[in-house]
């Protein structure tokens, strides 16, 4: 099922998640629907705070972009990035690893608003998959800013908290206006 994605200005994007305790049925189909709805919007990530649910869950697919690469290591060795496509991501821990690197983002919370945002170009990451599995891997390029992106959903933060001031003033009043037309249509609930 295709689930409403929140936008800027939802409460629930700025609550950090409840770490998941087990996959149960109740988990499963939201991890199904995150991903048809990730997929219908054709995006690239997907949070559980993104559909209004505060919980330690991400859905990430880079493989549509072939523009922009990621890497991946699995035990120290080169991996194929396709071989953990599509990826769940369940209480993850992840490892900030090399220099900031600056790369487009945009979010499917932020509709139109696209900037430069500067994070580490690698990061090691630990989580539960799908199926309640440990897995753990290093990964890079497009891939790596998903997932800090992702993660920082599952805290509560945005990618406009990590814009430079200069960036975040420029696109002040597109962000106000999304905020406003949130809230406006919150109150009619
Ligand atoms: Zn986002």
């Amino acid at each position: 099922m295709v689930l409403e994605i929140v936008r800027y200005g939802h409460p629930v994007l700025r609550k950090k998640g409840e770490r998941i305790e087990g996959v149960t049925p109740e988990i499963k189909k939201l991890i199904a629907d995150m991903f048809e709805t990730m997929n219908e919007n054709h995006g690239v990530g997907l949070a559980a705070q993104q559909v209004g649910v505060a919980k330690q869950l991400t859905v990430i697919d880079v493989r549509e972009i072939t523009d922009r690469p990621s890497t991946l290591e699995l035990d120290g060795q080169p991996a194929d990035v396709a071989s953990i496509m599509p990826l769940v991501l369940i209480n993850p821990e992840v490892t900030l690893v090399g220099d900031a690197v600056k790369g487009g983002e945009g979010c499917l919370s932020f509709p139109e608003i696209y900037a430069e945002i500067s994070r580490p170009g690698t990061v090691d990451v630990k989580a539960l998959d799908a199926k309640g599995k440990l897995i753990a891997f290093r990964c890079g390029g497009l891939l790596a800013r998903a997932v800090q992106h992702e993660t920082d959903h599952l805290n509560g933060l945005l990618f406009i908290d990590r814009m430079d001031k200069k960036t975040k003033a420029e696109l002040q009043p597109e962000l106000d206006d999304l905020q406003a037309a949130t809230k406006k249509a919150l109150a009619k609930k």
